[in-house]
């Protein structure tokens, strides 16, 4: 999956220390990250490069994660045209783009880019946010807000019925090929009641034995993946919720198409399901 990186290692503990020559600088703007793509795979520019175009650089720094002891800092307020060999390519990149710990580290930049672009001002009192020297945190000094990053909790949901498995597509959007269900977490509810609530809003079923099988950050939408398998409990028959879901129904697992793409968790568990059969 997207995160599965090994052997590269990604270490996300918050140490804001200055950065190095080597360093990694990460710039966004909407939809887009500086990159290089022109050699067959990602490449990001060093502080080394951009210390060329930029020479205060070393001084306006936020610090993101590393990887393998390299460091990866987000960088703003930058002309990136400045910067020869290098483009505004589209975040979409990451989803396929080599090598994959780049892609992992690229989107994963992207979703703390947001944040920080989001969190500049007090949510309560209007107030500039700092950020805070010991965790990854923005606080307020006027009221005392803190603001951590934003992560969205969501259930991707297997429902399946002896040999078969319930599989949608998502009506309105771009991504036209077969899913399974899915959902956010509501405030009050657990993880398990999530699953019910939406197998029931998005397809008018009942389940049972609902079973956590693995979790994915999926940085594209702010959130955190829970992935469940869960059975059928009582009839087959689906309501199609029509302005979430375009299409659902029944598939043998014989019958689910093979997918090449093993980034997201829901192909994961539509082909450990194929393969396996019970999960
Ligand atoms: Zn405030």
């Amino acid at each position: 999956m997207i995160q599965d990186i090994a052997p590269h290692q990604y270490d996300n503990a918050y140490k804001p220390e200055a950065p190095d020559r080597k360093s990694v600088a990460l710039y966004y703007e909407e939809g887009k990250c500086l990159a290089d793509l022109s050699q067959d795979e990602i490449r990001f520019p060093t502080f080394a490069e951009m210390e060329k175009i930029k020479p205060e650089i070393y001084e306006e720094y936020t610090y993101l994660f590393s990887i393998d002891h390299q460091k990866y800092y987000l960088i703003t307020d930058l002309n990136p045209e400045l910067l020869s060999n290098y483009n505004m390519e589209n975040t979409e990149i990451f989803r396929h783009e080599a090598p994959r710990y780049r892609a992992f580290a690229g989107i994963t930049g992207y979703q703390l880019y947001r944040w920080y672009q989001s969190r500049r001002f007090c949510g309560k009192c209007g107030s500039r946010t700092r950020m805070d020297k010991k965790e990854r945190m923005l606080y307020c000094e006027k009221c005392g807000s803190m603001e951590y990053p934003k992560i969205c909790p969501a259930v991707i949901i297997a429902v399946t019925d002896g040999d078969r498995i319930l599989m949608s597509k998502y009506a309105g959007r771009v991504y036209k090929k077969y899913a399974l269900l899915a959902g956010f977490v509501e405030i009050g509810e657990t993880v398990e009641e999530t699953v019910r609530r939406e197998v029931m809003e998005e397809v008018g079923l009942k389940v049972k034995n609902i079973r956590y099988y693995k979790s994915q950050p999926w940085s594209f939408s702010d959130t955190l993946l829970m992935g469940f398998y869960c059975e059928l409990d009582g009839g087959d028959k689906i309501t199609l919720d029509q302005e979430e879901l375009a299409l659902a129904e029944w598939f043998d697992r014989r019958d689910i198409p093979e997918v090449a793409s093993h980034e997201s968790l829901t192909n994961e568990m539509m082909m450990k399901f194929k393969r396996e059969g019970s999960v």
